[in-house]
């Protein structure tokens, strides 16, 4: 038995003999299949040729990406708190390596994730840090593509997963689409972490929300109210995007309201 991986999505499926016939994350048209069809590979395979790259993004924020750049090429980020560290979203290859860099950090105290894109083998993730809880909002739990015991299926607007730390439904990209909230972030100014619940404009200036990313589907403006809403109750100065330098480093709560109003301006009639 081999949990196999998708290569478009990047993200780990059960265990299972041979290679599952579909990626129902690829399948949806939120995602895509890869231009020479449905392939997929495993851990130990990506071990041949992959390493993970981890790297200190802000004070108590480390980045995890993947080198060369697997799948959709998301990177992780790890908040280190007095409480525990948090790993946020996830990559698909996971070493002896990554272990042994991730332990001297403080190891993972818990996983959260923005949404099923961005999950890699969170599931691999868990059991190497004595089964981390995996917090994922009960909205995708449908998008669980490797169930576990670890799964906590949070309900509802918010979550509190630490003092400092809150997860915060806004819907959109899925429903059960979230941010994380890091009170403690920018000398206490506060910052969301996104995936792709808020994607960072190339030009830093601005977010967007989108229904399909890759396949270019916009939301209504029902949504987009509905997202700016879920953070309004919270304070951050800045955004870390699922990518590597993909970041609003400052007024971030301005610049999703200044977001919401133009995009909300571009589909109005
Ligand atoms: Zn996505």
């Amino acid at each position: 038995m081999t949990s196999y991986i998708c290569a478009t999505c990047g993200v780990q499926h059960a265990n299972t003999d041979a290679a599952p016939a579909h990626c129902a994350i690829c399948e949806d048209e939120r995602q895509y299949i890869g231009h020479n069809g449905q392939s997929w590979t495993t851990i130990p395979e990506l071990q041949k040729d992959h390493r993970n790259r981890i790297e200190q993004v802000a004070p108590n924020l480390i980045g995890i990406g993947t080198v060369p750049g697997f799948a959709i090429g998301q990177r992780a980020l790890l908040v280190q708190t007095p409480q525990g560290n948090v790993l946020w979203d996830c990559v698909s290859l996971l070493d002896d390596a990554t272990v042994k860099a991730i332990r001297a950090l403080g190891g993972i105290a818990a996983i959260a994730v923005s949404h099923p894109h961005t999950v890699g083998s969170l599931v691999e993730w868990s059991q190497a840090f004595d089964n981390a809880p995996v917090y994922w909002h009960a909205d995708n739990r449908q998008w669980v593509m490797r169930p576990d015991p670890a799964f906590v299926f949070w309900e509802g607007e918010t979550q509190i997963l630490l003092d400092d730390i809150t997860l915060v439904r806004c819907g959109g990209h899925f429903e059960g689409s979230d941010v994380l909230h890091w009170s403690q972030a920018a000398d206490g100014r506060g910052a969301l972490l996104t995936g792709d619940t808020m994607q960072i404009a190339q030009d830093r200036h601005y977010v967007s929300f989108m229904y399909s990313y890759p396949n270019m589907i916009p939301l209504n403006k029902r949504a987009i109210e509905r997202i700016v809403q879920a953070v309004e109750p919270f304070e951050f100065d800045c955004i870390y995007g699922g990518w590597w330098d993909y970041l609003v480093g400052s007024d971030a709560k301005a610049v999703v309201k200044r977001s919401a109003e133009r995009y909300i301006q571009a589909i109005s009639a």
